[in-house]
Order: structure tokens, then sequence, then C-alpha cells
């Protein structure tokens, strides 16, 4: 049975986040390796333009979660899961939706990859003093002197960092000083070109 009409039919023909009854169409949840219906939803138009980000959020459209955020159908659930996520950033209601919620265990790790997916695309990325993007990799060197706290010593200005990490804070970087690893605030570097001449 094509999944479009598996889910016309598990959905009685309606949106199964807001119930709209037109413009229906096939969302895969991601991750998707092989399409099936189980592993999609039916949405409507206004729902489906909102969950690609193609159009911006109507909050109060996804009120139409307290409902279906019940539905029995993981699929469901678990897009339900991501959109409250999204809305609890600002909205308190859906923060209190979220911590109601009930899913499976298959349910949940499923919906926490799209979270974990949704957060690294909206990361910031690390910068340095020029907002030149940081890559783990990548060489620096420092713009002013610094006190390395614990270390015992000043790195001058002009100090190449080589071979920088990333951290969870775009501010922050790890590198070697002297032979000895700390963590750098970006502004205080700048990226080293690649070829030096
Ligand atoms: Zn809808």
């Amino acid at each position: 049975m094509p999944i479009k009409t598996a889910l016309l039919e598990r959905s009685n023909c309606t949106c199964e986040l807001c119930g709209a009854s037109d413009n229906l169409s096939v969302f895969e949840v991601p991750p998707v390796v092989e399409p099936n219906s189980d592993k999609s939803v039916l949405v409507c138009e206004t729902c489906l333009s909102q969950i690609e980000k193609n159009t911006d959020m109507n909050n109060n459209h996804w009120r139409c979660l307290n409902d279906s955020m019940w539905s029995q159908v993981p699929a469901v659930q678990v897009t339900a899961f991501r959109m409250l996520t999204r809305l609890a950033v600002t909205e308190g209601w859906a923060q209190d939706l979220l911590d109601m919620m009930y899913m499976e265990d298959e349910a949940k790790a499923w919906a926490d990859y799209g979270v974990a997916a949704d957060n690294i695309e909206e990361a910031a990325p690390t910068r340095d003093s020029n907002g030149t993007i940081l890559a783990a990799g990548d060489n620096v060197t420092l713009i002013k002197d610094l006190d390395v706290k614990g270390g015992n010593f000043t790195a001058k200005r002009g100090t190449p960092v080589r071979n920088i990490s990333l951290t969870d804070n775009p501010e922050h970087i790890e590198g070697r000083v002297n032979g000895v690893r700390i963590v750098l605030l970006t502004c205080y570097l700048k990226k080293m070109p690649l070829f030096e001449d």
C-alpha cells in the first residue's frame, strides 16, 4: 500500500498534528532510511511549512499539539515533541506540555535525535577576534599578552597555538601554549593563514 494511502487511513484523512483536512502530504520524520508509514506523518501545508522552517513559526497554531501529542503513533509523538521543543524556547505552555508528555524509550530516543540535530544546526560557530570562523585543527595566534592562570607564565602576543580544539562554548577554544593545554578566549585570537609565508 502506498505510504500516503496508509496514512490517510490511519489519520481518517486529517492532518495528524492539527486536524486540518486540506492539502495533506506525507512528512517523513528524520532520520529516515527506508520510508514507510510508521516513519511518516500526514500533515497539512500549514504544519509542514513550519516543520521544515520554510515559514515563520505561528506559535498559536501549535496549540493543536495539546491534543496530537497524545497520539498513539510514535511518528506523531516525535514530531510533536520536536515542535514543542522549538516552541519551548519562548512559550511557557509548550514547556508545560513537554513536561507532561509520555513516550516509550524508543520514541524518546528518536525524538532526541532530531533535537540534537537541530541544536547543532543552530549552534553559534566559534569565531576569532576578526569574526573568522574557527574549526578544530586550525592554527591561531594570540593578539595580546595573556597571563596563564595555573601555568605561571605569560603567553606573549604573537604566540602561535597550533591544532586547536573547539569546545561547547563558542567563545572558548583549547590549545597548547608552552606545552600546557589551556582554554583560550576566542576574542584574544586571530586565525593564522593556512599557508604561512
Ligand atoms: Zn496541520
